[in-house]
């Protein structure tokens, strides 16, 4: 999802940091660069075009502030534009009232995965005492598929095999979910390979009976732009309440899920992003742009970072990062601020070298090993942790009670780290003190 997308929008975002400002030239070419990943990723072109233009807006606008590099000023533009493309209005909530029947259709053409959706949602709403109602007569296949999913799944599932009528099997499906005490239906529709209006009709006579809470639309995201088409077209029929968007797992590009808000004013609920009954994403649009920009919300991140590494820490911090007296204590005093403030990943994402360690946000038991080792060491070997042949790491290993292959596995973690703050050193200062991680540390 959004693969292409988000390498495009890193790779402006790492010519904006070399410039190191945001002037109309580069912003020029910036926008134009997002421009064709947008297009190349299947968004809409008269989406493009109105984001495009907000963002421009935006961009030049803004005054940089004082305490966030240019180029995070512009991903922050970006992170706010992509929410306003793609935020939900009036959204299914997480948990639906207990105390009524609650109704939900789900509709969609042939093959988009409304059967599936059906038992994932009747999952996901576990709460709720769920009846599925199998009405979709013309396909038998497509109960016999519901029967041996909601056999697997434990979710009850209501069919009638010889009745013909669709509605007849909903009334009774709802008598029989009322008399019993469920307080969720989900009535399986029939698929359509095409919007015929025979096929039509008949879901509004099945709108009508039911009178849903929600009426959802099932597509497959793989069917791009399509989408917009077959969400208009329901939408003269019925009331679409939203869409649920499934196998948005195979769908690289992502483009329909920013397109479709501004297209259609209707909303996604959810995102199916497997096969298994359990792959069901509520909607975020929070969550959506941080994955396309696979950056997080930095301008956030640096207002929690300062937040949260209090003034002694950073001063700690600035004095210890300096590689000349990078030894294992500092690295030590390196994990416990990272410990503290718990963000040491969302720093690691944003340095501009890579460091060699993929986790340090761990656990503290992890830590309490760490710690153990390291204060197993005499002052000089801490010190200077080339001289710990493997006699002195027997002797730490028995003394910190952990393993030999830690305590080789950490004199690494701790080399490779020092080597990397050297190539530190070595960048162009400017562009390390235009980071702001970076002018703590440096
Ligand atoms: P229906 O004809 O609309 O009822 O569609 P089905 O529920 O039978 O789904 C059609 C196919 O899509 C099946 O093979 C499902 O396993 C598959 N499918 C459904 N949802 C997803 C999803 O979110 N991701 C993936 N990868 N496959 C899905």
């Amino acid at each position: 999802m959004f693969e292409l997308l988000k390498d495009k929008i890193e790779d402006v975002v790492r010519n904006i940091k070399k410039t190191g400002k945001i002037r109309e030239e580069n912003i020029t070419e910036a926008l134009k660069k997002i421009k064709m990943a947008l297009l190349e990723s299947d968004v809409n072109y008269r989406v493009v075009k109105s984001f495009l233009e907000n963002m421009k807006k935006k961009a030049i606008g803004t005054e940089v502030l004082k305490s966030v590099t240019p180029s995070q000023q512009f991903i922050k533009i970006v992170h706010d534009e992509i929410i306003e493309l793609i935020k939900t209005d009036i959204s299914i909530p997480k948990i639906l009232p207990l105390n009524r029947l609650n109704r939900i259709i789900l509709c969609g053409l042939n093959g988009s995965g409304k059967t599936t959706t059906a038992v994932k949602l009747a999952k996901y709403f576990k709460s709720n005492k769920t009846l599925i109602i199998a009405c979709d007569v013309y396909r038998p296949a497509a109960v016999d598929q519901l029967i041996q999913l909601g056999k697997k799944n434990n979710i009850d599932i209501f069919s009638l095999p010889k009745e013909k009528d669709p509605n007849a099997i909903l009334k009774k499906g709802i008598a029989h979910a009322e008399k019993n005490n469920y307080n969720l239906i989900i009535c399986d529709t029939a698929g359509r390979f095409e919007i015929n209006k025979e096929l039509m009709d008949e879901l509004k006579k099945i709108d009508k009976v039911c009178e849903p809470d929600y009426n959802i639309l099932v597509t497959d995201a793989m069917t791009g732009q399509l989408i917009v088409d077959v969400v208009t077209k329901f939408k003269e029929y019925i009331n679409i309440h939203s869409v649920i968007l499934s196998k948005f797992d195979s769908d690289t590009k992502g483009g329909v899920a920013l397109s479709l808000k501004f297209l259609t004013n209707t909303d996604i609920a959810f995102l199916g992003t497997g096969e298994n009954v359990k792959d069901l994403e509520y909607y975020n649009a929070e969550r959506i742009a941080k994955r396309i920009l696979g950056m997080g919300d930095i301008v956030g991140f640096v207002e929690k970072t300062e937040e949260m590494l209090e003034k002694s820490d950073l001063e700690k911090m600035n004095k210890k990062f300096n590689v000349k007296e990078f030894d294992l204590i500092s690295f030590l005093d390196q994990l416990r601020t990272v410990q503290k403030s718990g963000m040491m990943n969302n720093i690691m994402e944003h340095l501009p070298v890579k460091l060699p360690v993929k986790n340090l946000n761990m656990s503290p038991k992890d830590f309490g090993h760490i710690e153990a080792i390291i204060l197993s060491m005499t002052g000089k070997e801490r010190e200077d942790a080339d001289m710990i042949d493997l006699s002195r790491k027997l002797r730490i290993a028995k003394g910190s009670g952990r393993p030999l292959e830690e305590v080789t596995r950490l004199l690494k973690q701790f080399k490779e780290m020092k080597k990397t703050f050297k190539k530190f050193q070595k960048m162009d200062k400017k562009s390390l003190m235009s980071h702001p991680m970076f002018k703590q540390f440096m």
